[in-house]
C-alpha cells in the first residue's frame, strides 16, 4: 500500500515510469493547473516538459526514433499525471493519433514523420473527426475531399477538434465517395494527414469554442483545401477501419487517466474526512461521507483491472474493441463516482476554487460523454457482445 492506503499494491506496475512522472508532475503544482484553468491558458511548459523527457514518443517504435514502450506504459503515465492532480488532455492525443500513421502510412510518410514527433519537433495533436451535423454518427460525416489530379480537395467542417491551435499536424477523417454509393456505410472514407502550418489561412481556419472546462477545443472550417497526394495515409476508402485501432488507444488512455482521476478525488476526500472535524468528530467517522468514498474506490480498482485486461489485449495484437469500451465506461463512472463523493465530502469547500476539488470534477465530467458516450458504449456492447437488435 502507498502511503495515502489509495494505491493498491497491484497498482505499481511499471514504478520506473510512475517515479519519472511523479518527479515531472512535482514541477507543475495544483497552483500551476488552477491559474492555467483560470486564464483558459494552454499548459505549454507541462507538454514541453513531456516532450522533452520523451514521454510523447513513447510509443513510437525505436526504429522512429521513440522509445517502443508497449501501451500499458503510456497508460502508466498518463494515470499518474491524473493521480498527481494534472490533466494530459493537452497531450494525450500525440500517444493515439500516431498509431494509425504508424500502423497504415506509408514508409515514407513514417520516416518523415514519426522521428520528428519523437523528438517533440513536430506536434501530432488534433484529430478530426466529428461533426456538428453527424455528431456520434461517424459514417454520416459531410467534410468530403475529391481528387483532382495530384491534390485532394477537401470541403466542410469539424466541431471540437481539440488542440488544433496547438499542434503542426491533424489527422483528419473525410468522405472520398459519396455514402449512397457505397454498400456499407462505413466504407468510403478516408485519412488525411494536414499540415496545419501550411494549411492555415489557405483554405483552412480554426475558430476555439469556449466550454466549461480548460480543453482548448475548436471548429476547423476546410473550404477548397488543397492537400497532396501523399496525404492520404493508408488506402483510400478504408479510414473508418483505419483509424479504429487508435480509438481503442484512445478509450484505453482516456480510462487510465479517469483512473488517476478517481484516486486523486479519493486521496484528496479522504484526508480531509480524516481532517474536517464537525459535531466533534471527523466526517469522515459518518458513514454517510465514509461509504460513498469506499464505493468509489472499489468502483475504481474495478475499473484499474479492466484497462489493465484492454491494454494487455491490445499489446498482444489482439481484438480489444468490447474491453477498450468497457474500460473507459467504467472508468469513466469510476472517476464520476469519486469526483462526486469528494464534492460531498468537501461540503462548501468544494466550490472554492483553492481546493482544485471543482476544477477536477468538470474536468473529468467530460469523459462520460467524449471520445464516445456511454450510450454509444452501451449500444455497441448490447450489439456486438450480447447479439441484441442494432438500435443506432
Ligand atoms: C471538450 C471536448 C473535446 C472533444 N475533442 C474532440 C476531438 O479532439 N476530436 C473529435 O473528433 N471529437 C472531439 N470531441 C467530440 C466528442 O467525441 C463528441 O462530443 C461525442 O462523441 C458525442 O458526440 P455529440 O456531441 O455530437 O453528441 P450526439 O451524437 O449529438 O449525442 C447526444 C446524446 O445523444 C445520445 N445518442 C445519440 N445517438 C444515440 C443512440 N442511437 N442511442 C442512444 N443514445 C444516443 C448520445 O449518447 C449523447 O448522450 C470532443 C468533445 C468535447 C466536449
Amino acid at each position: 500500500m502507498s502511503d495515502d492506503g489509495i494505491t493498491m499494491a497491484i497498482g505499481r506496475d511499471w514504478p520506473e515510469v510512475r517515479e519519472a512522472l511523479e518527479r515531472l508532475c512535482a514541477r507543475f503544482d495544483a497552483a500551476y493547473w488552477r491559474r492555467l484553468d483560470a486564464e483558459r491558458a494552454y499548459p505549454a511548459e507541462f507538454v514541453r516538459a513531456l516532450a522533452e523527457g520523451g514521454w510523447l514518443g513513447m510509443l513510437i517504435p525505436e526504429a522512429y526514433g521513440g522509445a517502443g514502450l508497449p501501451l500499458r506504459a503510456a497508460a502508466v503515465a498518463l494515470e499518474t499525471v491524473h493521480a498527481c492532480g494534472g490533466n494530459a488532455a493537452a497531450c494525450h492525443a500525440q500517444m493515439y493519433v500516431m498509431g494509425t500513421l504508424l500502423r497504415h502510412g506509408s514508409e515514407a510518410q513514417k520516416r518523415r514523420w514519426l522521428p520528428e514527433i519523437a523528438a517533440g519537433r513536430v506536434r501530432l495533436q488534433a484529430f478530426g473527426v466529428t461533426e456538428p451535423e453527424s455528431g456520434s454518427d461517424t459514417p454520416a460525416i459531410r467534410t468530403r475531399a475529391e481528387r483532382r489530379g495530384d491534390r485532394w480537395v477537401v470541403h466542410g467542417s469539424k466541431i471540437f477538434t481539440s488542440r488544433a491551435e496547438h499542434s503542426d499536424l491533424m489527422l483528419l477523417l473525410a468522405r472520398t465517395t459519396p455514402l449512397e454509393r457505397v454498400a456499407r456505410r462505413t466504407e468510403g472514407l478516408s485519412v488525411f494527414l494536414v499540415d496545419l502550418r501550411e494549411a492555415r489561412g489557405r483554405g483552412l481556419e480554426i475558430r476555439p469554442v469556449e466550454t466549461m472546462i480548460n480543453h482548448h477545443t475548436t471548429q476547423v472550417f476546410m473550404d477548397g483545401l488543397e492537400l497532396p497526394a501523399d496525404a492520404l495515409v493508408g488506402r483510400e476508402g478504408e479510414g473508418f477501419r483505419h483509424i479504429l485501432d487508435g480509438m481503442n488507444a484512445e478509450r484505453i488512455l482516456i480510462a487510465a487517466e479517469c483512473v488517476g482521476d478517481a484516486r486523486w478525488f479519493l486521496a484528496r476526500a479522504s484526508a480531509y474526512a480524516r481532517e474536517r472535524r464537525v459535531f466533534g468528530r471527523p466526517i469522515g467517522q459518518n458513514q454517510g461521507i465514509q461509504f460513498p468514498l469506499a464505493r468509489a474506490l472499489a468502483a475504481t480498482e474495478a475499473a484499474d483491472l479492466a484497462v489493465r485486461r484492454a491494454c494487455a489485449l491490445f499489446d498482444a495484437g489482439a481484438p480489444c474493441g468490447p474491453e477498450a469500451n468497457m474500460a473507459k465506461l467504467l472508468a469513466a463512472d469510476a472517476s464520476w463516482q469519486a469526483g462526486e463523493a469528494a464534492m460531498q465530502t468537501f461540503g462548501g469547500y468544494a466550490f472554492a476554487r483553492e481546493y482544485d476539488i471543482e476544477r477536477k470534477w468538470r474536468e473529468t465530467r467530460l469523459y462520460r460523454i467524449a471520445p464516445v458516450s456511454e450510450n454509444l458504449i452501451l449500444a455497441h456492447l448490447g450489439h456486438r457482445v450480447l447479439g441484441l437488435p442494432r438500435s443506432y
